[in-house]
């Protein structure tokens, strides 16, 4: 089944973790983390509108400078989302270089920095090619719960989990859709035509059920029409289906806190996305590093209700035994349904 978006882990279980999701139709992608990415080709990171970073430890943020030099000069803007200090860190990368000859450049870049307060409060800040990437100030925002990020078909919502520092755990939402149900077309005995797409628009813009719509096609037998209401049709013909919903969460402890936390952001999430940096045989160094351990991410994956998972950031001492660690977290998790077994792509 082809889907609103793909998301799908940059590096392999021991690299950096990097989260693309590809919005197929519209040419477009989000990033999650911005460690390595030099295996993203320079296409895939001219497609990235908005990048969310989770925290600023270099393996979460250090590709910042690979994915600067690949778009300057060839896109507009890029707009990132980073957690407390995160508008000074993104100025200190830009001030690390010298912009005499950016001013000129064709194509305008502004890089936005959107920097999440554990009060709930959004400050920004712009960057220019054309002023030197000098820092400007924009008015600060206060946000909607958790909704970081909304638009027409989806949203990003995001909540601080304990890190030893705050660590921003991500999710994606695509909002609820209408579908046509081809079957129930066909017994009708009317056929696709302008008029699904009139039906589907009058429908998201929330039109009266009394609203009419003709509906017109053309077959073998030439042309048909008839008047029904959006109301009638809606039943006849439109499914409302919910939208895919995907969850980011990695570099946290395992405290009651952050589960909570992460059941509020992910409940019934479709794909789960958490780190495993430790076998539970070394929980205590978990700790100490305030990491998961995969017995923990499978655990919370459970707690969650998440009908699939994949597991990254392993460390590099489980070198060439990874299953053990994919293992670990799918007997913890035992999905809702049974039998889907966890993974790491
Ligand atoms: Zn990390
Ligand atoms: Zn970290």
């Amino acid at each position: 089944m082809r889907h609103f978006f793909d998301p799908h882990l940059v590096n392999d279980v021991f690299g950096d973790p990097v989260l693309y999701v590809d919005f197929l139709e519209e040419r477009r992608a989000l990033l999650f983390d911005l460690g390595d990415i030099r295996a993203l080709p320079p296409r895939k990171l001219l497609r990235i509108s908005h990048v969310f970073v989770s925290h600023a430890h270099m393996d979460h943020f250090s590709g910042f400078d690979h994915l600067l030099r690949v778009v300057l000069g060839r896109k507009n803007a890029v707009v990132l989302f980073g957690g407390p200090g995160f508008i000074a860190q993104v100025d200190h990368k830009l001030r690390a270089y010298t912009w005499n000859v950016v001013h000129r450049y064709e194509v305008e870049l502004v890089l936005e920095a959107r920097e999440i307060g554990t009060d709930g409060r959004l400050q920004r800040a712009r960057f220019s090619s054309r002023a030197g990437f000098v820092r400007e100030p924009c008015a600060a925002l206060e946000l909607a719960g958790d909704v970081l990020h909304d638009e027409a078909l989806f949203r990003v919502r995001s909540r601080f989990v304990d890190h030893g520092t705050p660590c921003l755990a991500y999710a994606v939402e695509q909002k609820a859709h209408v579908r046509v149900a081809k079957d129930r077309l066909a017994a009708l005995g009317v056929c696709t035509g302008v008029w699904l797409r009139e039906l589907k628009g009058a429908v998201l813009a929330g039109a009266p059920a009394a609203t009419p719509i003709q509906v017109r096609w053309r077959d073998r037998q030439g042309e048909h029409e008839m008047n029904r209401s959006v109301g009638e049709l809606h039943d006849l013909v439109l499914d409302v289906v919910p939208g895919r919903r995907v969850g980011y969460a990695t570099d946290l402890c395992f405290t009651e806190a952050n589960v909570q936390t992460l059941e509020q952001l992910f409940g019934g999430v479709d794909r789960l996305f958490i780190e495993s940096v430790f076998l539970d045989a070394d929980r205590d160094h978990a700790l100490r590093k305030n990491h998961l351990t995969a017995r923990q991410a499978g655990e919370i994956a459970r707690r969650v209700g998440a009908r699939s998972v994949a597991t990254f950031h392993f460390s590099p001492r489980y070198e060439g035994r990874e299953q053990a660690l994919i293992a670990e977290v799918d007997a913890a998790w035992s999905g809702p349904q049974g039998g889907v077994p966890a993974d790491a792509s």
